[in-house]
């Protein structure tokens, strides 16, 4: 993985500690409000990439998830705005279960106004010295539109083992250049 710049160190067990506890506040106020119990569900710091949160149902099973790295560099921004802006996820998908609504629609905006903070959809943080993964991607072109191919694809290509039509005019996608992608 390569950094870029001076690397951050992840948050300190002292601080996901409070990051946990601050978690645990959001979703005692969300029960004493709706006058519903949310169970507690686990924390974990192990979110990697530009994301500072996420929530997240893996086999019944819901998640908070924060990025250790993002919190280090703006905890308090993090403190403040990614731990209720995550538990209000958490707390529609109880009551309103997460198909039946936009991620950051009506419901979700409600609960960040009874937690008494702006709903703003994602933080537009500078991430200088945050790790994440870089790849590249491969530009192809055919008579047209352009594609994104993986590397995979793209070493077929070079090693002439395979060959890419576009879906729609047929003709074969020609490398154009490759780019470096954050990811
Ligand atoms: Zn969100
Ligand atoms: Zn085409």
């Amino acid at each position: 993985m390569p950094l870029k710049n001076n690397p951050i160190q992840p948050i300190s067990v002292t601080q996901q500690d409070r990051v946990t506890q601050q978690t645990h506040h959001f979703i005692e106020s969300a029960a004493d409000y709706y006058n519903q119990s949310f169970s507690d569900i686990p924390v974990l710091f192990d979110l990697t990439g530009k994301a500072a949160g996420m929530y997240r149902v893996k086999a019944g099973q819901s998640v908070i998830r924060y990025n250790p790295y993002v919190f280090a560099k703006y905890f308090d921004d993090n403190f403040n705005e990614t731990i209720p802006h995550e538990v209000a996820h958490y707390v529609t998908d109880v009551l309103f279960g997460l198909r039946n609504i936009r991620p950051h629609g009506n419901e979700w905006k409600s609960v960040m106004q009874v937690f008494g903070v702006a709903a703003n959809r994602t933080a537009n943080y500078d991430l200088t010295g945050v790790p994440f993964r870089q790849y590249q991607k491969y530009i192809y072109r055919c008579a047209c539109q352009d594609y994104e191919l993986t590397s995979r694809r793209h070493n077929k290509v070079v090693r002439g083992t395979g060959h890419y039509l576009c879906r729609d005019c047929g003709s074969k996608l020609l490398f154009v250049k490759n780019m470096e992608k954050a990811g």
